[in-house]
C-alpha cells in the first residue's frame, strides 16, 4: 500500500467521525469519502469526476465543494494551497509535508518525522506578536526531473 495512504479514514473510520461530530453519514457524503480514499488531493470537480466515474451517485459539483467544506471545518479533511494558487482537499488531515508539482499541480505525501519534530521544536521557542500558531503546513514546490516521453 502506498505510504500516502496512511492516515486516512476508511469508510468505517468516516462514518464515526462523521457521528461524532453529530453529521449523517448520507449517501452524498460517503460517495465524497469514497472518491477522496482513491484521490487522497482533490479539487471539488476531481472529486465530483471520480463519484460520476464509480457510477453509484449523482452529485453535483456545488454538493461535492459543500461537502467538502464542512468536512474541512470541522477538521475531517484539511484544505491545502498549491504553491499556484489552486485549493485542494486533504482527505489526511494529520500534520505532514508534500511536494507540490507545479507541472501537473498535484501534492504528494511526505513522511520525514524529524523534519516535522524540527520545525515543531522550533516553533515552541518562537513567539509571533499576537499570534498563535494553529498548525503547520509546508510544501516543496517542485516540478519533475525527468520529462515524460511521449
Ligand atoms: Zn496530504
Amino acid at each position: 500500500m502506498p505510504q500516502h495512504v496512511n492516515g486516512c479514514p476508511t469508510v468505517e473510520g468516516f462514518r464515526a467521525l462523521l457521528r461524532k461530530h453529530g453529521l449523517k453519514a448520507t449517501a452524498q457524503r460517503m460517495a465524497v469519502h469514497e472518491a477522496m480514499m482513491v484521490l487522497v488531493h482533490a479539487s471539488p470537480d476531481q472529486v465530483s469526476a471520480q463519484i460520476a466515474a464509480a457510477g453509484t451517485q449523482k452529485v453535483t459539483v456545488a454538493s461535492v465543494y459543500n461537502i467538502l467544506s464542512q468536512l474541512a471545518d470541522f477538521g475531517i479533511y484539511r484544505r491545502r494551497l498549491s504553491g499556484s494558487g489552486k485549493m485542494v482537499f486533504d482527505v489526511r488531515s494529520g500534520n505532514h509535508l508534500h511536494l507540490y508539482d507545479r507541472e501537473t499541480g498535484e501534492f504528494r505525501d511526505v513522511v520525514d518525522e524529524d523534519l516535522t519534530d524540527l520545525v515543531e521544536s522550533r516553533l515552541r521557542r518562537r513567539r509571533f506578536k499576537g499570534y498563535s500558531i494553529d498548525y503547520v503546513d509546508i510544501q516543496f514546490v517542485c516540478h519533475p526531473t525527468k520529462r515524460k516521453t511521449k
